[in-house]
């Protein structure tokens, strides 16, 4: 899933309220966070480090909460939590939109690599930059279903921004 798409989805997230308003820089950025590994990845098929795991999720976010658990204090609970959340609704779309490398879900207890629809990870033997411009972009857009759930994640967004922009919640 493209990075858009990913603060697209933090976004939404936010837009349920399940927590206050000052939550929503926290909602974008783990959202997005698992992609900070494109910065260190040679290809688009090597980026998906431990970064890409829920395992590492869990233990960050699991000691975290725990901290604030054991300090009382409500706002490091929360804190843990939308990162926790937001980091495995990544796995989950980026698992969804698969095109060339899936999601290890099980590691480190097995290797396996899954995703909804077949990968092609030859296609993926790119810099990250160049996902944006063909060829990749044109195998990126050949599933239709994907693209389009991804085109409706950014749409609604938008929307409800533009919504929400003009109000004062
Ligand atoms: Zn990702």
């Amino acid at each position: 899933m493209f990075i858009n798409s990913h603060l697209a989805t933090g976004y939404l997230l936010h837009r349920l309220k399940v927590f206050e308003k000052k939550w929503l820089i926290l909602w974008l950025i783990a959202a997005v966070i698992p992609d900070i590994d494109g910065l260190w990845s040679k290809s688009v098929v090597e980026h998906h480090s431990i970064l890409h795991t829920p395992s590492i999720w869990i233990v960050i976010c699991g000691f975290g909460w725990l901290v604030g658990f054991l300090r009382k204090d409500e706002n490091i609970k929360t804190f843990f939590v939308i990162l926790f959340i937001g980091s495995n609704v990544h796995l989950f779309t980026d698992y969804i939109t698969a095109r060339t490398v899936g999601i290890k879900w099980m590691y480190p207890m097995n290797n396996t690599d899954y995703y909804l629809f077949p990968i092609k990870p030859e296609n993926g033997n790119i810099p990250i930059w160049e996902m944006i411009v063909d060829p990749y972009i044109t195998f990126y857009v050949e599933n239709k279903i994907l693209t389009g759930i991804e085109l409706l994640f950014n749409f609604l967004a938008i929307i409800l921004y533009l919504f929400y922009a003009n109000k004062s919640n």
